[in-house]
């Protein structure tokens, strides 16, 4: 299944994308997308009406805003550095162990919002990243039974702040965290959607011109490995986020130093999961 949010930014609905592109509204058996609806076995029942009502389910116009595919989770945490092509690109050693750094819940927003360069940022700059969403309780788990806490698997773009991330004190969070630096979805495919998440091409353009293609192929710790990782620190909840990632091509790694201004238009992919496009505009009052 193809989880979809659609409406209006705090006030989404929640849907499914079926197979032949229509969206239809999952409103009626589901509340949202939530950390109550992993929890409770609710892909379980959504799966299940689906089945048999979908199809005819009310079909939702082309014209609604899409949001993030799951409601605003307990936490994110990212992966950094999982990738040796991109640790390089940035002068980082490659890590023994994964790099972990948590994004502020609220710089969640929809596939197609615009991206805010936040106040006094000089070095606002993009990163696409396969992300998982986890579907049950996961503490002290072994990798060779992580894929029983995944409920899918979602695109998304780990908007950074290179100067706020690095020159500013303390660790990475301040320059991860802004409204609007993590753009999710289009959709949550459901984990059956993506039988192998070793072998997943991602790309990103600015305006059109490659900047990131790459392939989860080159993770350092993969999938498995890092939600058991993850696991032995902290319990991961229903709808919980982990970014695994993001590999070479960030403006950071460029020579010169190449950063996001207004009116920049970022577009990004991964196989399975979708495309992505947020327009860049400057904070405003
Ligand atoms: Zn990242």
């Amino acid at each position: 299944m193809k989880l979809i949010r659609f409406g209006e930014l705090g006030n989404e609905s929640p849907g499914l994308q079926l197979d032949d592109g229509r969206v239809v509204d999952t409103s009626s058996v589901v509340n949202d997308y939530n950390e109550e609806f992993f929890g409770s076995d609710g892909l379980k029942k959504l799966q299940e009406w689906a089945s048999a009502n979908a199809n005819d389910a009310e079909t939702i116009s082309a014209d609604h805003r899409i949001g993030s595919p799951i409601a605003r989770p307990s936490k994110m945490i990212c992966i950094g550095l999982n990738f040796s092509d991109h640790a390089a690109e940035t002068g980082a050693e490659t890590p023994k162990e994964p790099v972990i750094f948590s994004k502020a819940t609220s710089a969640l927003s929809g596939p197609f919002d615009n991206i805010i360069i936040p106040k006094g940022s000089e070095q606002t700059d993009w990163e696409v990243e396969l992300a998982i969403v986890i579907g049950n309780r996961a503490s002290y788990v072994s990798e060779s039974e992580a894929e029983d806490y995944i409920a899918g698997y979602v695109l998304h773009n780990d908007v950074s702040e290179r100067s706020f991330q690095k020159d500013r004190g303390g660790q990475w969070t301040k320059g991860k965290s802004s409204d609007t630096f993590a753009p999710m979805g289009p959709f949550m495919a459901t984990k059956d959607e993506i039988p192998n998440t070793d072998n997943l091409a991602m790309w990103l353009t600015v305006n059109g011109e490659k900047m990131q293609d790459g392939n989860t192929a080159n993770l350092i710790f993969n999938v498995p490995h890092v939600v058991s990782y993850l696991s032995n620190f902290m319990s991961l909840l229903p709808g919980d986020v982990i970014s695994t990632g993001t590999p070479a091509g960030v403006g950071m790694g460029m020579n010169p130093e190449r950063y996001l201004k207004p009116g920049d238009v970022v577009e990004l992919g991964i196989d399975g999961l979708g495309s992505s496009r947020q327009n860049v505009v400057a904070y405003s009052n």
